[in-house]
């Protein structure tokens, strides 16, 4: 579904991905892990395009992408992002956060939208929430929202970065559990968290990135019990 070969990246003089190859195939949830600063973001915004690479080359879907605008656009609704920060509309209600993209990009008459935005914000556990403004959810619930909203793109792959790092503790189980039901469906995941426990329990492969190089891959099993990596090993100990 996803794959990036030779991927390098640079601000200025500072090169924060290095030589990046990572493929992701249908279905798969890949958890990216690693310390701050290793450029586990500016991987996912050059994924989606947010970002423009110096070299390499993506592939969607086994179609390599060109940096077109065109082309561009069309590969962002493939794409649906989640950030750390859920940037929802504040002036539009919750039901009106998710159709938006649905009306405005993908043409949808208001009703049709409406119809499916009410059946995301069902899916996400947020049906009675459909006519209130953002401001009067938790930071759970707007997170919610915004990967109901996300969905409504009708997205191949799902980014997520660090979804949960911005809310406290006792709303993080919400979010985590809506996103281990997507994985189970089946969407196809790039998620970075540092949330070990959603890694152990729904990630079908872990990466441990270190400074702008994918250091270490293997299934969560093999990741937490036995790193190959002396660098892993120390940043498991910090977090785990
Ligand atoms: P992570 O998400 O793993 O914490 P980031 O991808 O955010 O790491 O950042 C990796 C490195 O790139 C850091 O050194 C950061 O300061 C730098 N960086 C990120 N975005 C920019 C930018 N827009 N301009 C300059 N440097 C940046
Ligand atoms: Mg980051």
């Amino acid at each position: 579904m996803l794959r990036i070969e030779h991927l390098v990246k640079r601000f200025g003089e500072l090169e924060v991905l290095k030589d990046i190859n990572l493929e992701v195939k249908r279905g798969e949830v890949v958890v990216i892990i690693g310390a701050s600063g290793s450029g586990k973001s500016t991987l996912l915004r050059c994924v989606n395009f947010l970002e423009k690479a110096q070299k390499g080359k993506i592939f969607i879907n086994g179609k390599l992408v060109k940096q077109s605008e065109k082309q561009l656009n069309k590969v962002r609704q493939e794409l649906g992002m989640v950030f750390q920060h859920f940037n929802l509309f504040p002036h539009m209600t919750v039901i009106q956060n998710v159709m938006e993209g649905m009306v405005q990009v993908k043409k949808f008459p208001r009703e049709k939208a409406r119809k499916a935005a009410s059946d995301l914000l069902d899916q996400v556990g947020l049906a009675e929430k459909a006519d209130v403004y953002p401001a009067m959810l938790s930071g759970g619930q707007k997170q919610r929202v915004a990967i109901a909203r996300a969905l409504a793109m009708n997205p191949k792959i799902m980014l997520f970065d660090e979804p949960t790092s911005a809310l406290d503790p006792e709303l993080v189980g919400e979010v985590l559990s809506v996103m281990t039901d997507l994985a189970k469906k089946g969407m196809t995941m790039l998620v970075v968290t540092h949330e070990m426990w959603f890694a152990k329990e729904v990630a079908d492969r872990v990466i441990f990135m270190d400074e702008g190089f994918i250091l270490e891959e293997a299934n969560p099993q093999d990741m937490f019990t036995s790193p190959k990596e002396e660098r892993t090993l120390a940043f498991l100990k910090q977090v785990l």
